[in-house]
């Protein structure tokens, strides 16, 4: 793991320009909620970047000086240039966490890495949520009791069409009925990824202990112990080969 961990959050930063209950929660934007927190953390180098910035906020220089990434993006993920998204692709392969958020679930750069739909059944009707930890001894895990609460959720409900995580730390129940697979982790390449269902615009939920304590406990999980490129070599062998 490196000594500092360097952490980017990016944000699309759409709604909170055109809807006043969301820029009441979040006045300087989801990305600047998150990175305010992850900064008190130790080890944690954290930056921010949004897609109306220069290079929709991710030149070449900090992509590859991005050990985590944070994802939050909704309304605009057709918006994300196709070329940003192989980038990001290849940076996770070789070694970059991503921490995807909420509906980031249908970004491009998700979508790319696990080569599903990644659909889900959803509703907004206010309902609790109820985060059960299914795998208590699991980093993500750290700090946390048996299960936490959310008394105001979007519901996102099960089938979630993503492939077979690698584990489910947390797995939630909706007021409504609904089930939902809510912290999944998978590894692609030497890149952590780790899906976390919480973060609904409209709600405070980028405030709750909880939450903040999964995504502290996530990025340090993410962190990659070294980078590693394939190539795809060619070599001589390393004995005579008798045939
Ligand atoms: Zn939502």
């Amino acid at each position: 793991m490196p000594e500092r961990i360097r952490v980017t959050v990016w944000n699309e930063f759409r709604h909170e320009k055109s809807n006043e209950k969301v820029r009441k929660l979040y006045p300087k934007g989801i990305h600047h909620t998150l990175a305010a927190h992850l900064k008190k953390q130790a080890g944690f180098t954290v930056k921010t970047a949004t897609l109306d910035e220069p290079e929709q906020g991710l030149p070449d220089k900090l992509i590859n000086s991005t050990d985590v990434l944070l994802w939050w993006g909704h309304q605009a993920h057709g918006e994300v240039a196709d070329s940003l998204v192989d980038k990001l692709q290849s940076r996770v392969l070789a070694g970059m966490g991503l921490i995807v958020l909420h509906s980031g679930h249908h970004s491009k750069v998700f979508r790319r890495l696990m080569g599903t739909t990644c659909n889900l059944r959803w509703r907004e009707a206010n309902e609790k949520e109820r985060i059960w930890v299914v795998e208590p001894s699991h980093p993500i895990a750290r700090g946390l009791g048996e299960y936490f609460e959310i008394p105001h959720a979007e519901m996102y409900g099960e089938r979630f069409d993503i492939p077979t995580p690698d584990k489910v730390v947390f797995l939630s129940w909706f007021e409504g009925g609904e089930v939902f697979r809510s912290g999944c982790t998978w590894q692609r390449g030497h890149g952590r990824i780790f899906y976390f269902r919480p973060g609904h615009e409209t709600y405070p939920i980028y405030h709750h202990p909880d939450v903040l304590q999964v995504l502290t406990n996530a990025v340090r999980w993410a962190a990659p112990e070294r980078y590693f490129e394939h190539s795809c070599p060619n070599p001589a062998p390393l004995e005579a080969i008798r045939g």
